[in-house]
């Protein structure tokens, strides 16, 4: 817990639920490394991060679910060992007595075509797309969106949604490297490769099931793999059209909390509408002997992150 006074509030009260949530494993069997920034990076220990991570979920014993933020094997991996690899560190999610429910991240866009990525990570599916909801409890329901709707990688080359991604970067980013945020300025600096958007499609379909929510007076959890909002994330890190998919979020009540990976450092922030947007602290950046993962407790006026190590718990509470 975050401070005393939780804990005290917490007394006596029982969670609706609980739920698992670890992300941006980012597993390869390669040396450690360094991220652009100069943060080092633990290729070969974050897959230990996440075996510990599955053996105190199940320890807890009452967990309903866990939530899988993305990015599982880093774009390092050698192209040869893509499969072996996914299929190893999936095969440490099935540990887990309970279902896991994945999001799709850039580096396993980079490892593997969506057609091969989605059924190993059992994500429903319509047209190769990564979006689906799911209510654990009638009180609650989660959407997954798929930042990578609209991007220039886990599509075919000649793909419309390459195609579209790609004209979007050209119209955005002067630079020849399209990863390069040189000259952006602000949350501009979101509009690189790496990152994607929630396409049209996507965004009538979030539509109607806030609306659905909202009819069945459910609260709603969105989980992304790309941050929504600038003050919990840095700005490279942004979903393209965070606007956009906020726009729609803040027509209805029913969404609470927002979850997201990608963004490695971790981060939490409420919005102008009092949503809270919570960024998970990345497995792969633990060295050896330290944790990122957690397992949160849902209540009908808050969710409680308790985070092991290096992920800080958080307290979320709802402002109505
Ligand atoms: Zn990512």
């Amino acid at each position: 817990m975050g401070s005393v006074n939780g804990l005290t509030s917490l007394q006596g009260k029982k969670p609706l639920f609980s739920f698992g949530v670890i992300s941006d494993v980012q597993h390869a069997d390669i040396p450690d490394g360094r991220s652009f920034l100069g943060v080092p990076r633990y290729y070969r220990n974050s897959i230990t991060v996440l075996q510990r991570a599955v053996m105190q979920w199940n320890h807890h014993g009452n967990l309903k679910f866990a939530v899988n933020l993305g990015d599982i094997v880093d774009g390092f991996c050698p192209k040869d060992r893509s499969l072996d690899t996914v299929s190893r560190v999936v095969n440490e999610f099935e540990k887990f007595n309970g279902p896991v429910y994945h999001m799709i991240g850039n580096h396993c866009l980079y490892n593997l075509p969506r057609r091969k990525l989605l059924p190993l990570l059992r994500i429903p599916s319509i047209d190769g797309c990564a979006y689906y909801d799911f209510s654990p409890t009638s009180e609650y329901r989660f959407v997954v969106l798929d930042g990578y709707d609209i991007s220039a990688i886990g599509w075919p080359q000649d793909h419309p949604k390459t195609q579209q991604a790609l004209k979007f970067l050209q119209d955005k980013n002067p630079n020849l490297d399209k990863n390069s945020p040189v000259g952006l300025v602000g949350i501009e600096r979101r509009f690189l490769m790496f990152n994607g958007a929630v396409g049209e499609e996507q965004l009538h379909w979030l539509d109607s099931v806030l609306r659905d929510a909202t009819n069945l007076k459910q609260k709603v959890v969105v989980c992304c793999h790309l941050p929504l909002d600038p003050g919990a994330s840095t700005e490279v890190a942004l979903l393209w059209n965070f606007d956009e998919v906020m726009g729609v979020i803040h027509k209805y009540d029913c969404v609470k909390v927002c979850l997201a990976g990608h963004d490695h450092k971790g981060g939490h922030s409420i919005d102008s509408h009092g949503v809270h947007h919570k960024v998970f602290e990345a497995a792969l950046e633990c060295p050896p002997g330290t944790d990122a993962y957690g397992y949160v407790d849902v209540y009908d006026d808050r969710l409680s992150l308790f985070g092991a190590s290096k992920m800080e718990n958080c307290d979320m509470h709802f402002n109505h």
